[in-house]
C-alpha cells in the first residue's frame, strides 16, 4: 500500500503524455485542485486532486526531499 505523496515544487511523471510529447509535469499549485505545468511546452492544466493522482506515475524529484538532504549533508550540531 503506497501512498502517493507530493508537494510543491515537485516533477511528477504522468501516465498519459502531454500532447506536445513530454510527460513531465511540474506542480505549481496545490489545493482542491492541483495546477501542473508541462515541462515540455510549459502550457499550465488545472486537475481535481483525484485525477491528478489517478494519472501520475512518480515524483521525478521532490522539491522537499531534496531540501532534507542538503540539510542531512549540513547535519546541524
Ligand atoms: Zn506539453
Amino acid at each position: 500500500m503506497e501512498r502517493k505523496s507530493f508537494g510543491l515544487g515537485d516533477i511528477v511523471l504522468m501516465k498519459k503524455n502531454h500532447p506536445c510529447g513530454s510527460n513531465e509535469m511540474e506542480i505549481i499549485r496545490m489545493g482542491m485542485d492541483i495546477r501542473i505545468k508541462c515541462v515540455g511546452c510549459k502550457h499550465s492544466v488545472l486537475v481535481p486532486r483525484a485525477k491528478f493522482e489517478k494519472n501520475m506515475r512518480k515524483v521525478i524529484h521532490s522539491a522537499a526531499s531534496a531540501g532534507e538532504e542538503a540539510a542531512d549533508t549540513q547535519n546541524q550540531s
